[in-house]
């Protein structure tokens, strides 16, 4: 049994935390609103008051809170992770961040003779919840073997992309493609519509040829259950594509198309949706 640390008990950080206990490991909690870790302490996971305390307790801590600024705030704030000693520990940022920060968390780490990566995942909800996570990592090979057995509880693909920052930079590039995806099936949805088709027989037909993607797939059939929970919120995707513009304009590249998905997206936060899943896109078009 290990004894496995877990910041950020939220839509992702549950159903893994959740594929961790179900393997028989010892896991120590922390999330900023202790209720939303309550199902997960009534299933055996043990509360911590403070990011610190998880790292005293254990020597392999995951982090997966919401933004580069809560990632921040886990590590170096006055109850954070690095407060106590680290020596030996394992660190390991599943939080869609910056490419900077991982380097900067990697850093600290080396310097107090801990370990650490970047490891952003893709998969959704879902793909948290059935434990089958695409996970982006970035840093050391050897803590990437590491923690190679534990990560593959939750994930049904890991791959080391380089250097630390790496595994955010892949993300990006995830991030990029998906940004053509959801705008493409929401422009998709609204022409079919228009044009007096079912919606249904069409995303049907659609999945089966070369217009097939994940986000056809999964968003969907949610679109036309008008489900528009998260899964994947507005605001963090606003938040990812305005990470993936900066780092493009670091490197002096231009992106027109997701500069406008990035566009539409905030469009979208500033009509109230941000606590919505991404498939709210389509509320641009159809707000009744
Ligand atoms: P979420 O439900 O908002 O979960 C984030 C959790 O982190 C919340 O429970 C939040 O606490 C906690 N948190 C934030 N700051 C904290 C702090 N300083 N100390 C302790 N806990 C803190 O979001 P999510 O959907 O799980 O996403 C988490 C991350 O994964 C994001 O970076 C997102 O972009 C990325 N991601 C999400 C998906 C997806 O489909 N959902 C897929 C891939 C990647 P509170 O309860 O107090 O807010």
């Amino acid at each position: 049994m290990t004894a496995i640390g877990f910041v950020g008990t939220g839509v992702m950080g549950q159903s893994i935390v959740r594929h961790l206990l179900q393997a028989g490991n010892r896991v120590y909690v922390y999330n900023r609103t202790k209720k939303k870790a309550e199902e997960l302490l009534a299933e055996g996971a043990n509360w911590c008051e403070t990011p610190r305390d998880v790292a005293q307790e254990a020597d392999l801590v995951f982090t997966m809170v919401g933004y580069p600024s809560d990632v921040e705030e886990v590590y170096y704030g006055k109850n954070g992770l690095f407060q106590t000693e680290s020596k030996g520990k394992v660190f390991v940022d599943l939080t869609t961040s910056t490419p900077t920060l991982a380097e900067k968390i990697y850093e600290t780490a080396l310097t107090r003779e801990a370990g650490s990566l970047d490891a952003p995942v893709s998969g959704g909800d879902l793909g948290a919840k059935k434990g089958t996570l695409t996970v982006m990592a970035g840093g050391s090979e050897e803590v990437f073997q590491q923690v190679k057995p534990i990560v593959a509880l939750f994930s049904s693909d890991l791959k080391l992309h380089g250097g630390p920052g790496s595994g955010q930079h892949t993300k990006m590039a995830n991030q990029i493609m998906v940004a053509g995806t959801m705008t493409g099936m929401t422009e998709m949805l609204v022409y079919a519509q228009t044009a007096g088709l079912d919606l249904e027989k069409v995303i049907h037909t659609l999945s089966g040829g070369a217009a097939s993607n994940w986000s056809l797939l999964n968003y969907g059939p949610r679109i036309l259950k008008e489900d528009y929970s998260p899964g994947f919120f507005v605001k963090h995707f606003v938040k990812d594509l305005k990470i993936a513009l900066d780092e493009a304009k670091k490197m002096n590249l231009n992106l027109p198309s997701t500069q406008l998905a990035y566009k539409l997206y905030s469009d979208l936060s500033a009509e109230s949706f941000e606590e919505h899943g991404t498939q709210a896109l389509i509320k641009l078009w159809w707000n009744d």
